[in-house]
């Protein structure tokens, strides 16, 4: 790629939007050119703006740190200085609606981590090696919205990522997968920073994560559905329950999933090398930030653990274990992935790079 594509980040402050500076430092395709966050940080140098609340275990890069950090809120701010908007900002959900469709409908390609548009029926929630076909949406997207260059997609929750590879690798095999019992154990970047006070994670669990159930319940059903007269809709043959927790990790959903089929089922051993050599239009396009293996297996009985295993392949593979019969469902295991790299910021960069090779910011 002669030239890269100009990057601004929304949110670019707060706990995603210092992984995406993290991350697309020195990208093949990708440069940050654009930082905005809320009016208070909004005219510092970005060096300014994280003072004290830079988390990352690296530097910030020079050409970042000197630009001045922008108004969210502001899209002509933001024209003619990037072309594509990664979005991480926390504000309301009806706030964060409209602005993203303002930077879509102004001609950005607007990949988002936020929830807002995540049910809009023409915005496409990707996962990028199950439902890579849902970007043949944008044309419609396009046409029905008037508009000609800009677009809109968006990933889903975090938590969902570390079971939907692993799930999808098996109903790919072409098993019906029709119940999932899932508990999450869900890390404290999630709740972004500061989060919970120590106070209430040191020796201890938070068994509530307010709208988390709803998400890891309703969002895989979106990710599995299929494009029907310019709207994705939902598949409708699995039912789905989570308990979702706060623990006291860092960085590293849990999550341990009892799963249910509806006629033919694998064996275990099936299903292990399903994952092992499980690999989708990323890894054939050779995508920058594509893990080589997307499903990683640990044999060890006590794995995967997230300190141990979360930076596993850039952080962006989910790393499986503990595959095994459950009494109350057919089998179990755990998934694990890193969620502020594959479940937020790593995962955004590999749905902008795909939406990037197949053309649609040409
Ligand atoms: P965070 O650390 O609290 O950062 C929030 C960001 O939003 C900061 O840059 C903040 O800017 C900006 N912001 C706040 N109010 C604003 C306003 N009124 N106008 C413009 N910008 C505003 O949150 P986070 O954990 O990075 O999460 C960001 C988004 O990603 C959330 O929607 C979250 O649900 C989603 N997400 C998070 C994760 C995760 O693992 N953390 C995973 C997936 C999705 P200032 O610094 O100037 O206040």
């Amino acid at each position: 790629m002669s030239q890269k594509i100009r990057v601004g980040i929304l949110g670019a402050t707060g706990m995603v939007g210092q992984n995406f500076i993290r991350l697309l430092d020195a990208h093949p395709w990708f440069e940050v050119a654009y930082l905005a966050a809320s009016p208070k940080s909004a005219g510092m140098t970005y060096f300014e703006a994280v003072k004290g609340r830079w988390h990352m275990n690296t530097m910030i890069p020079e050409s970042v740190g000197n630009l001045i950090v922008q108004d969210a809120g502001s899209v002509a701010n933001a024209k003619g200085k990037c072309e594509l908007v990664f979005s991480a900002v926390d504000m309301e959900k009806d706030a964060i609606a409209a602005i993203e469709l303002e930077y879509a409908s102004a001609g950005f390609a607007v990949v988002s981590n936020n929830s807002a548009h995540r049910w809009t029926p023409d915005v496409p929630m990707v996962i990028p090696e199950i439902n890579h076909s849902h970007l043949d949406i944008i044309p419609l997207q396009r046409k029905s919205r008037g508009w000609t260059k800009g677009l809109l997609a968006v990933k889903s929750n975090c938590s969902i990522q570390s079971y939907m590879t692993p799930l999808y690798a098996i109903l790919k095999a072409g098993y019906n997968v029709d119940k999932m019992f899932i508990t999450t154990l869900q890390a404290l970047s999630g709740a972004g920073y500061p989060g919970p006070s120590a106070f209430d994670m040191i020796d201890n669990i938070i068994p509530f994560i307010g709208g988390e159930e709803e998400k890891s319940e309703k969002e895989p059903l979106k990710v599995l559905g299929k494009i029907d007269n310019g709207k994705i809709v939902a598949d409708s043959s699995m039912t789905i329950t989570a308990h979702c927790n706060r623990v006291p990790v860092i960085n590293g959903h849990t999550a341990c999933v009892s799963i249910g089929f509806n006629g033919a089922k694998p064996e275990l051993d099936e299903v292990q090398s399903l994952w092992k050599s499980f690999r989708s239009v990323p890894q054939e396009l050779g995508l920058p930030s594509a893990p080589v293996q997307p499903i990683i297996y640990r044999e060890e009985n006590n794995r995967p653990q997230p300190s141990k295993d979360r930076d596993l392949d850039k952080a962006m593979a989910v790393v499986t274990g503990r595959l095994r019969k459950c009494n109350l469902l057919d089998f179990r295991f755990v998934g694990l992935h890193h969620n502020t790299v594959r479940g937020a910021a790593g995962g955004a960069i590999l749905t902008a790079e795909l939406i990037k090779a197949q053309g649609y910011m040409d």
